[in-house]
């Protein structure tokens, strides 16, 4: 169903801000106008857990994570950024194939099982969007995802 997008994001990160035990600070970069999607909600929401997760997990004390959307055509990009450890340019569209994880070192000590991502791209391409990764090691990681959009929430003339 139609939603509009700044609400849904934001009890998003709101849960998350709530329940985050790390020293992370949380910036919104929202805009204050109303853009409506039509998405699965329990989907779009896994999709945002998980990015939000990934970001927190690969969090330095003190760090931030940023988040924000903004207009391009007819699509919102929504952007989540971390400065984390980010991760080494060969891998960055790896991350989101199944069961990939950028070390087994990594891995070993942050848990997971590297499906996340994967549930990730499948749930937004089937909403008609994309979504990727840019990361500077050392410097952190930002994901970007696109939906369509609508200004005015759909009419229902069923
Ligand atoms: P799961 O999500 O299934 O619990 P996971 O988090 O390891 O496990 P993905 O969410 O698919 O799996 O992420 C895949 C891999 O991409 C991660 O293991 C990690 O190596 C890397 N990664 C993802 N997000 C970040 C990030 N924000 N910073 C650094 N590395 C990341
Ligand atoms: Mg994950």
């Amino acid at each position: 169903g139609f939603v509009e997008f700044n609400k849904f994001f934001t009890q998003i990160i709101d849960r998350f801000e709530m329940s985050k035990s790390q020293n992370v600070e949380f910036i919104r970069l929202l805009p204050e106008k109303s853009y409506f999607v039509d998405i699965d909600t329990d989907k779009l929401t896994q999709v945002i857990d998980n990015i939000i997760s990934n970001a927190l997990k690969y969090s330095p004390d003190g760090g931030n994570i940023r988040f924000g959307f903004t207009v391009h055509g007819n699509m919102l990009r929504v952007m989540i950024s971390d400065d984390g450890m980010g991760i080494p340019k060969e891998n960055v569209t790896k991350i989101f194939d199944r069961f990939y994880r950028v070390d087994r070192a990594r891995a070993r000590s942050m848990g997971g099982t590297g499906l996340g991502l994967a549930i990730a791209r499948e749930m937004i391409e089937a909403h008609g969007g994309k979504i990727w990764a840019e990361s500077e090691e050392g410097q952190g990681t930002t994901i970007f995802f696109t939906l369509p959009y609508e200004l005015d929430e759909a009419e229902d003339w069923e």
